[in-house]
């Protein structure tokens, strides 16, 4: 951890409701709360920039996304180590009210944990016994979930003053009241309300601003991260990612100067993507907000920007003033990025050793394969290493700091496999930093993607519009049994969990972690780095050596990141399981093996705990053959191009569900007569499930069904069964 950071000596008033604070510039960590004077109800103290830099040293609390503005993720608490950890038990769970992907990081400040689900539900439960203070349901219309390429997620919230922050995924942003839960403001952050834009990451609070970006860029936004007033909902400044049409104006000379690293007409061919859908990371001593902005839209460049160029600020790092988000410094990942290759993965602070000397650094894992350590006050590039297989790159020339690209990378006329694929060696799920091993921990994958732009159009701009030939992305092989499917498909993937020595540059230790990938991390001064699985477990591995030690069953896959906190001087680890997102989506086809029903569930280990979890009941279900009459070859081929492109984004490719959505060739025979107004009228919108009127015909729309009547024939033919809830 770097030392930097804590300048303020901070006096705790556990019940005076005080933060008394003072500058220095030697590091005093704040002190312990006092166990025996805890209240048994919890009594909110204001969250402010000193409580959040006093976190840097004192662990009980989790009061910002990251646990610290340096995103680490590290906890100094050691009640739970090597020698106890098979000792934890489940002291509590909770239930959420949704039943889509959990990626949430819970908060704990003042014995209240503050968890947020999907759509941006918002729950706050006594972090003791879970007993549920509050719920917030931000009534999200079910039919925006279309808008959202990777699942109706959240992240997580931001707390400051009295007040928790959380977006919801149409794009609005709320204070409610960490009391009552009750809306104090609300802003709607949409440039508009034609474009996809979606919120599923958590804000963060730096300097009385609330950060938050969107997501979309699959369905072609434009990129942006705004700052809002903590207290008024006041908009305070707003960074655009990517430039607009220059028609239009530039809205500052940072814009007019981006401009010029793009060609063609890319305000209207994707509108550039370059979304801030995640990562953020603060250094309060350069007052420096740094920005993991995502892949360009659309993610072909012969289309959005015809000439090429760099196309900045696609798939970059960028540094900004925190208080006016005037642009600083930038590295730029992926130039003229072409493969989905965000850089919105988890960005770290910390100040390692490097040749001779501490830096102050910021560490990143994005999607391209390469471990990235920049300077954070220059962006001055100090390492470039290969972290997982890469094939669109031999290396990064360390004179220029640009990628040297492989021969015929961006020759994708016919199918080009490229090592990492669309999923990336890493996605959002968090990293985790342990200045006590020096190491980061990536939650890594493998993943290969089949690029091919030789049907490539411009889609509808407004859904799901790749422009990759998306059939080929995710389609796979008619002959292909799901399980081969599983290992073979472009979108299959491996999880990794990686021990990476940023200073020598050098993988230390690897385990593997199952399907696809494991979830976020946690490591903590034990020893220890926490880690849950899609298969249901929660696992603990000792951060020196990697030796698995600990796995707890849970019932239902984990992707969100686990959180530490200590109460009446005991340990508490936190996790929600909930199986979703961009993996259980369009890339449904991956979770067949995995053959388990979704949990979305927020679980509180401790050691010594008791608690039972309750018997799932499931039953197997045998794809039925369905009595539709076989459809020509011509209506299965469109109506494939069709479902690839509007439909397998939620009911996954060669339409196979990951389950989280209805896998529909099971319910053909059901909805036959019903499918012209379930799919073209909107029949069943209210249950998430949009009219299509507006994009596909009558005749498009019994093409679908004749494609999935194809699928749903071959799925028979091979026997497929799933677990479904009686
Ligand atoms: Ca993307």
């Amino acid at each position: 951890m770097s030392r930097r950071f804590v300048r303020a000596a901070c006096t705790l008033f556990l019940l005076g409701a005080a933060l008394a604070c003072s500058e220095t510039s030697d590091p005093v960590a704040a002190p312990e709360a006092d166990a025996s004077a805890a209240p048994a109800v919890a009594v909110s103290m204001p969250v402010d920039a000193a409580r959040i830099l006093a976190a840097e040293s004192s662990s009980t609390e989790w009061v910002t996304h990251g646990r610290t503005y340096s995103e680490q993720r590290f906890s100094q608490l050691d009640g739970i180590d090597e020698s106890n950890v098979n000792e934890l038990g489940v002291a509590w769970h909770a239930d959420f009210p949704t039943n889509r992907g959990i990626e949430t990081t819970p908060l704990m400040a003042d014995g209240r944990l503050y968890v947020t689900a999907s759509w941006g539900h918002v729950l706050a439960y006594d972090a003791r016994t879970g007993d549920l203070a509050w719920h917030f349901d931000p009534k999200v219309p079910k039919d925006y979930g279309r808008h959202a390429c990777c699942d109706v997620v959240n992240r997580g919230a931001a707390l400051w003053g009295s007040n928790v922050y959380a977006a919801s995924l149409d794009g609005r942003l709320r204070a409610l009241d960490r009391e009552t839960g009750e809306v104090v403001w609300e802003v709607d952050t949409r440039l508009n309300d034609v474009d996809s834009y979606t919120i599923t990451g958590a804000p963060r609070v730096v300097n009385g601003k609330v950060i938050i970006g969107n997501g979309g860029a699959e369905m072609s936004v434009r990129g942006y991260v705004t700052a809002y007033d903590a207290e008024t909902g006041e908009q305070v400044w707003r960074f655009f990612t990517v430039p607009g049409n220059p028609a239009e104006g530039f809205e500052d000379d940072t814009q007019k100067w981006i401009a010029s690293t793009w060609t063609g007409e890319w305000w209207k061919n994707g509108k550039g993507g370059g979304t801030a859908w995640d990562s953020f990371a603060f250094d309060p001593d350069l007052n420096l907000l740094y920005i993991g902005v995502g892949n360009a839209a659309s993610w072909n460049q012969k289309v959005r920007s015809p000439e090429g160029g760099d196309n900045l600020f696609v798939s970059s790092i960028v540094a900004v003033d925190a208080d006016t988000g005037a642009y600083k410094w930038h590295y730029q990942t992926t130039p003229g990025d072409h493969w989905d290759y965000t850089a919105t993965q988890h960005m770290i602070l910390a100040e390692i050793p490097f040749d001779g000397k501490p830096r102050n650094v910021v560490m990143q894992a994005p999607k391209n394969g390469f471990f990235y350590v920049l300077d954070r006050e220059t962006g001055e590039l100090l390492a470039a290493d290969k972290f997982m297989p890469v094939t669109w790159a031999t290396h990064v020339d360390m004179a220029t700091g640009r990628p040297v690209e492989a021969p015929g990378v961006r020759d994708t006329e016919s199918d080009q496999l490229i090592v990492p694929g669309p999923s990336g060696s890493h996605n959002w799920h968090p990293m985790t930093y342990s200045p006590e091993t020096g190491y980061v921990y990536i939650p890594a994958k493998v993943s290969s993607g089949i690029y091919n732009d030789d049907t490539v159009t411009l889609r509808r701009p407004t859904i799901w519009t790749t422009n990759y030939a998306v059939e080929k992305m995710i389609g796979l092989p008619d002959e292909m049994t799901t399980g081969e499917r599983a290992e073979a498909g472009p979108a299959a993937a491996s999880g990794i969990l990686i021990a990476w020595d940023p200073a020598a540059q050098q993988e230390v230790w690897r385990a593997e972690t199952g399907f696809y990938s494991g979830s976020g991390l946690l490591s903590t001064q034990g020893n220890l780095v926490f880690q849950g699985d899609l298969s249901g477990h929660f696992n603990a591995y000792a951060a020196d050596t990697g030796k698995p030690i600990w796995s707890y069953p849970v019932q239902g896959g984990i992707m969100a990141s686990p959180i530490t906190y200590e109460l009446d001087g005991e340990q508490y680890v936190a996790v929600a399981s909930g199986w979703g997102g961009e993996s259980s989506l369009p890339f449904g086809a991956i979770s067949g093996p995995l053959n388990m029903v979704n949990i979305s569930r927020l679980l509180v280990f401790k050691r010594g705990a008791t608690g039972q979890l309750p018997v799932i009941e499931t039953v197997e279900q045998v794809l039925p053959a369905h009595g539709l009459a076989a459809a020509s070859t011509e209506d299965v081929a469109q109506g494939r191009m069709l479902y690839n492109t509007y439909c397998s984004v939620c009911h996954g490719g060669n339409a196979i569900s990951g389950g989280i959505v209805p896998d529909v060739r099971y319910r053909l025979d059901e909805i036959d007569e019903a499918w012209q107004s379930i799919v073209f009228d909107g029949a069943f919108a209210a249950r998430g499930m949009p009219a299509w009127k507006e994009f596909l015909s009558v005749e498009e729309v019994d093409q679908v069904k004749a494609y999935v009547a194809h699928e749903a024939t071959l799925g028979h033919q091979r026997g497929e069964r799933r677990l479904v809830k009686p």
